[in-house]
């Protein structure tokens, strides 16, 4: 504070000055840009578009883009203060080694020279898939692209993947299985279309905000909710199903069942373009309103009432998240969603579809571009004719291409600990928060002969442990596309120069190239993330995800297009997948898979009597690395929370807002406030996931999806305790010399 503030002198009359701008209206001086910037929101998978206003080389305010055809100039609270995350004292600015123990900075000719021969030392040392990757899904899809080329021709390892498998995994395997082909079918403007639209486990109105704004305009629609929690979404349902925890395949199964007998099944529709429905009737048969009434908590009545609103309705939409996605039946359960699908022959029709609303930004991106969960535009690795072609684009031999997928990000994990990855690149992720069972992850990055951190922040919780922190630009400060969950391609674009010394992932991926001496044989020319694009065009072309109509101004005129639009595609318009009753499998048919309902993998017990459900908040996004910066949003939820019904408070003698600490087999999180609410079902708990200080992840258990590898957060068994006086509201987690967890506690 100066003198003169210190006296009352100084009234800060410029931060409180006011000033008129024709965009903006009468409001605060500092806000008013000289210049405004289109690009695409960094958050979530809803991709809606965004103004970046900039004044002298910083931005200043964001409003939304009125012209963008997913949110009409909405945004919602994460949106709106966006630019605040930019220019932030937690940015990672410069290259950092640690030597001796201690991270100092280095320039980046000596950070990348670490990093190639570090990298190449340990591959030949222990083998070329010594080496994971563990990415993300908020890079732009021309740095996807390039580092997929970079780690498996560059590096020639196939042990990458993305946090996308903490989120949308199951939904890819279970596309994958159903429609032979990852890709969501639908459109948001099918919200608008539906006359009966059904979330399972979706909490659109705090994670997907603008998309239930899309939803509420709809005024001929009857919301149906499925989900375990009185969440906000469910509050503005026509028909509530508080289903118990993961009884979601019972329940699905249970409405085919009622659909069969009611005739209400679309039996032309299966006989042309599905196989397996004799198998699909036949399971589903023990499924009838009473088993199902049982295993859901649900009335019959109720199950009669969902199964007889969707059978009859002209426009059926099935939408689904995290609550479905998180479990180690969701590959299944999204299947069981397909099957509703598919008998009733809602797909790909107008306001009818199967639809994953995905996580993060560009999600989508890296499904079609990136080389995890399939080769660059939904190729198979398993696919012969695939490598081919992918390898005859690419004028290389197909024996470069692999011929199974590497490991996926929990195998990774494993295999760190097992000792055969010996060193780790992490790219704008923050496992130490978001990984299940955090005394693996620990254990794991420990071992590891050589760790690098890529990333827009530092210090992270994971960067913190980094042997190599690389700096890296961030949304506002680079340039490329996005894809969202309605396969809309949009342009993201640099408002601000990047921070200190940090570079775009695009330049870094680039430089490392040049380091490993394969850029010009790789990426000939490369400059700019337009080569990137250019050549992705040619890869997706022919392909369902084909790109190879678009160019970055006909996306900036439009404001965004959804794929596919090939080559000669001359009309804009909403595109649905399968409306032919075309799938990508070999005969053409979507494939019906029969799914049985299971009980959740950790029950609870006399010593841990709970079912901890875990999710986000509105105010906040992933690990908070951003938000927390943003002090509006800090200030709105600072701190991690229980909620817990009254029954349960009353029995364990809790008041509101006493601490607690929250207990499993695995560990405890200390000093969670606790909020007493009916949204909760007895016998249930539930914290956001966002908070380092109190994470939820010391208590969640290693158990994942076995096609997707995804893990189950949703559940686990845990007792809570009111916290001892003296322990401080929100303890954290001790970052190093974390005790040994054993096999048994990893859950294997
Ligand atoms: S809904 Fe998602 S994309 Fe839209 S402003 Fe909010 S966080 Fe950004």
């Amino acid at each position: 504070m100066t003198l003169k503030r210190e006296v009352g002198l100084d009234i800060l009359a410029e931060k409180y000055a006011y000033a008129s701008d024709p965009v903006m209206g009468f409001t605060s001086a500092q806000k008013i840009p000289d210049r405004w910037v289109a690009t695409t929101c960094g958050y979530c998978s809803v991709g809606c578009g965004i103004m970046v206003g900039v004044k002298e080389g910083k931005a200043v305010s964001v409003r939304g883009n009125p012209d963008h055809p997913v949110n009409h100039g909405m945004l919602c609270p994460k949106g709106l203060s966006e630019h605040q995350t930019i220019d932030t004292e937690t940015r990672a600015k410069y290259p950092i080694l640690k030597r001796n123990g201690k991270h100092l900075r280095v320039g980046w000719d000596e950070a990348l020279d670490t990093l190639v021969e570090k990298f190449r030392g340990v591959q030949q040392k222990y083998g070329p898939e010594a080496l994971g990757i563990l990415s993300t899904g908020q890079l732009v899809t021309e740095e996807f692209y390039t580092l997929g080329k970079l780690v498996q021709l560059g590096f020639g390892t196939k042990n990458y993947d993305g946090n996308t498998t903490l989120c949308m995994a199951s939904a890819v395997s279970g596309y994958k299985r159903s429609f032979g082909s990852d890709g969501p079918p639908g459109a948001y403007e099918d919200l608008e279309k539906a006359d009966v639209i059904l979330l399972l486990g979706a909490n659109v109105a705090d994670n997907h905000p603008i998309l239930c704004q899309r939803l509420e305009a709809n005024k001929n629609k009857i919301l149906i909710v499925a989900d375990p929690r009185v969440t906000k979404t469910a509050m503005m349902a026509d028909v509530f199903l508080p289903l118990k925890p993961r009884s979601d395949i019972a329940l699905l199964n249970g409405l085919i069942y009622l659909l069969i007998e009611n005739d209400l099944v679309d039996r032309d529709y299966i006989a042309r373009h599905t196989t397996g429905f004799e198998a699909l009737q036949e399971s589903v048969s023990k499924y009838t309103p009473e088993n199902v009434s049982q295993i859901t908590g649900l009335s019959k009545e109720l199950l009669v009432k969902t199964a007889l609103l969707y059978g009859h309705a002209e426009a059926p939409f099935l939408g689904w998240t995290m609550g479905v996605n998180h479990s180690t039946k969701g590959t299944e359960t999204v299947n069981a969603i397909n099957n509703l699908a598919l008998v009733t022959g809602n797909v790909g029709r107008p306001g009818a579809s199967p639809f994953s609303i995905t996580g993060q930004c560009n999600a989508m991106g890296t499904r079609e571009a990136g080389f995890a969960s399939s080769l660059p535009g939904y190729r198979k690795f398993e696919s012969a004719a695939d490598r081919k072609e992918l390898a005859t684009l690419w004028g290389i031999s197909p024996d470069r291409l692999p011929t199974s997928r590497g490991l996926a990000y929990p195998d990774i994990v494993e295999a760190a600990l097992a000792r055969k990855i010996r060193a780790l690149w992490v790219i704008a992720t923050n496992p130490v928060v978001s990984f299940p069972n955090l005394g693996v992850l620990q254990q794991s990055l420990e071992t590891l002969d050589f760790f690098v951190v890529q990333d827009g922040f530092h210090p992270t919780p994971t960067s913190e442990l980094a042997d190599l922190v690389l700096p890296a630009a961030i949304w506002g400060e680079k340039e490329g596309t996005y894809t969202n969950s309605e396969r809309r391609v949009s342009k993201v674009n640099a408002a601000v120069a990047p921070q200190g010394e940090a570079r775009s992932d695009f330049d870094i991926f680039l430089a490392v190239a040049e380091k490993l001496g394969c850029r010009e044989e790789l990426f000939p020319g490369w400059r700019e993330p337009n080569d990137a694009f250019e050549e992705w065009k040619k890869i997706s072309a022919g392909r369902l995800c084909d790109y190879s109509g678009l160019d970055y101004a006909l996306i900036e005129r439009e404001g965004g297009i959804q794929w596919p639009f090939p080559a000669g595609t001359t009309e804009v318009t909403t595109t649905r997948l399968y409306a032919d009753g075309n799938f990508q499998t070999e005969d053409g048919k979507a494939r019906l898979h029969p799914v049985e309902w299971e009980p959740f993998p950790e029950q609870p017990t006399n010593d841990y009597p709970f079912v901890l459900n875990t999710g986000r908040t509105v105010e906040h996004w992933h690990t908070r690395t951003k938000t927390a910066q943003v002090p509006i949003l800090e200030r709105l939820a600072p701190n991690a929370w229980l909620e817990m019904n009254p029954r349960d408070a009353e029995t364990l003698r809790l008041r509101p807002h006493v601490r607690v600490d929250i207990v499993s087999k695995r560990g405890r999180t200390n000093g969670v406030e606790l909020r007493i609410t009916e949204m909760i079902a007895p016998g249930q708990v539930f914290m956001p996931f966002h908070f380092a200080e109190t994470n939820v992840n010391e208590v969640t258990q290693s158990a994942f999806d076995p096609i997707s590898r995804e893990p189950n957060y949703k559940q686990c068994a845990v007792r809570v305790e009111k916290t001892p006086p003296g322990v401080g509201s929100a303890t954290g987690r001790k970052l190093f010399g974390r005790k040994s967890v054993s096999a048994q506690e990893r859950g294997q």
